[in-house]
């Protein structure tokens, strides 16, 4: 039996750091069955729902242009509204602080909650800060994060990782998350059932203390409006209101990507991710903020703009799509290769075909986890034609394919180079492709049983280890032309 629950990460907690590369780790997810039908389930239901939702929008493909427009315009004049978010935060009595990376956001919100003098944080569900593992950061300075968002509790309590960009917890089927709360909640009640009201009912008495004895509430944002300086936050469960109305002080980590020029531009979005996301016509919860106001809600704001490899995957004219991303979720939902591996297999708190890319492209394509996520999809382009703000997905993982390629084009084992090499004299040759048929038909013959080749010596054998080879035709077309036609082609 695990301990109890402290609201401290588990020491033996998994990271991110050193996972194994998409193929090792998604073998070992697609073995789980369980895992397989959990995820079946959730994703069906879900992508079912969206379509319908969607489908109610006469005008949907023209939003999704206007969102690509306004983002593509955002991210291209960024400096300008950053620093006029900048103004508008700090007009409205919010402070700003400017993050270079992970290490530097979470000791900018280590140092405020421990000028707070506080020692515990309520959180509302957020990517950025899972992105900088700030949980983890403030455990090492003995500070407890409290996640509030009820399938990050279930995640944080199971000791466990988050498997999917809007639910966490959906690797968790209802009976595993009873088991979680009996073993891992003090104050779950006796004779708790897997009803998801029971369940939901129980982790909100669990939050209710600490909403209202916490200080410090932590944040990430949907959006930023750098007009007037408001943060956006849409949500389900009413939760990550409690959070950024009830503590003293409030911390958001938003991703510089985040950013929208204005109030207006914020209606288109506010139209598609819903639909794209939870299926529904308008998120339950929108809570804005703009500054403090006196007598009302947090009167210490400060907003902590992360930068962490985005202006690297800015500066980059085919990746930088990636950065309209609004997280909806939409393309994990379709996706074939995520309904099979789920979020875990990913190494990356951004799985799924968006993660496959914006990981590498936050990241780097340098180690075996990031170099295998540009694989880690079939690219038959469903997530491109889902998502709301038109990200080709496909056109960027056959790019990222290329970097991975180039990044260590000086490593590739030199046999494979001589074969490319000598592939390509042939290829070049008409006189050495024909000698080449010839062989070809030859040796083909000797090892072919009915037509296929079975088994291939190494390193050919790591073709025919998982599929046959056809046999070479025992003439080629270019000796059947000349045959017949007494021509060459
Ligand atoms: S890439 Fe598109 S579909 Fe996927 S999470 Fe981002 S916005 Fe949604």
């Amino acid at each position: 039996m695990t301990a109890p629950y402290t609201g401290a990460p588990h020491p033996g907690m998994p990271t991110y750091l050193g996972m194994p590369s998409f193929p090792a780790a998604a073998r070992a997810a697609v073995a789980d069955s369980q895992l397989r039908r959990n995820l079946t389930h959730a994703t069906h239901t879900i992508r079912a729902k969206r379509a319908a939702a969607v489908a109610e929008l006469a005008d949907w493909e023209q939003l999704r242009a206007a969102a690509k427009a306004i983002k593509d315009h955002t991210l291209a004049h960024l400096d300008t509204y950053l620093l006029r978010l900048e103004a508008s935060v700090t007009r409205a009595g919010g402070h700003v602080h400017w993050a270079q990376d992970a290490d530097e956001a979470n000791a900018i919100v280590a140092r405020l909650v421990r000028a707070a003098g506080a020692d515990r944080v309520v959180k509302v569900k957020s990517m950025a800060t899972q992105e900088t593992g700030l949980n983890e950061a403030l455990a090492a300075d003995g500070i407890d994060a409290l996640e509030t968002d009820l399938a990050e509790l279930i995640v944080q309590l199971g000791h466990d990782r988050p498997s999917h960009i809007l639910v966490p917890a959906i690797h968790r089927n209802r009976a595993e998350i009873r088991e979680i709360f009996r073993r891992q909640m003090p104050d779950a009640p006796a004779g708790l059932t897997d009803d998801p009201a029971a369940l939901a009912a129980a982790a909100r008495a669990h939050l209710r203390q600490a909403f209202l004895s916490a200080k410090v509430g932590v944040s990430g944002a949907n959006f930023a409006i750098a007009e007037t300086g408001s943060v956006v936050v849409v949500e389900s469960e009413g939760n990550g209101r409690m959070c950024v109305t009830l503590p003293q002080t409030l911390i958001s980590v938003v991703g510089i990507e985040k950013i929208l020029p204005s109030w207006r531009d914020l209606e288109v979005f506010l139209a598609l991710l819903p639909r794209s996301s939870t299926a529904e016509r308008m998120n339950p919860y929108t809570s804005t903020w703009t500054g403090v106001m006196p007598g009302d809600g947090p009167q210490d704001f400060h907003l902590v703009l992360l930068d962490n490899g985005r202006t690297t995957a800015l500066a980059d004219q085919v990746g930088r799509q990636a950065l309209r991303c609004i997280k909806c979720s939409a393309c994990l939902n379709v996706c074939p290769v995520y309904e099979r591996t789920g979020g875990h297999a990913y190494g990356s708190p951004y799985p799924g075909p968006i993660g496959a890319i914006i990981s590498p492209l936050l990241r780097g394509v340098t180690s075996p986890v990031d170099a295998s996520l540009p694989y880690a999809s079939t690219l038959c382009g469903a997530c491109y034609d889902v998502c709301p703000v038109a990200i080709n997905i496909p056109e960027a993982l056959v790019y990222l394919r290329g970097q991975v390629v180039d990044a260590k084009r000086e490593k590739i084992f030199s046999a494979e180079r001589t074969v490319f090499n000598v592939s390509a004299r042939v290829l070049r040759s008409p006189r050495l492709l024909a000698a080449a048929q010839r062989a070809a038909a030859q040796g083909g013959r000797l090892v072919a049983r009915s037509g296929r080749i079975r088994r291939l010596p190494p390193p050919l054998s790591a073709w025919t280890e998982t599929r046959d080879a056809p046999a070479p035709p025992p003439e080629s077309f270019r000796a059947w032309w000349a045959r017949t036609r007494g021509t060459r082609p």
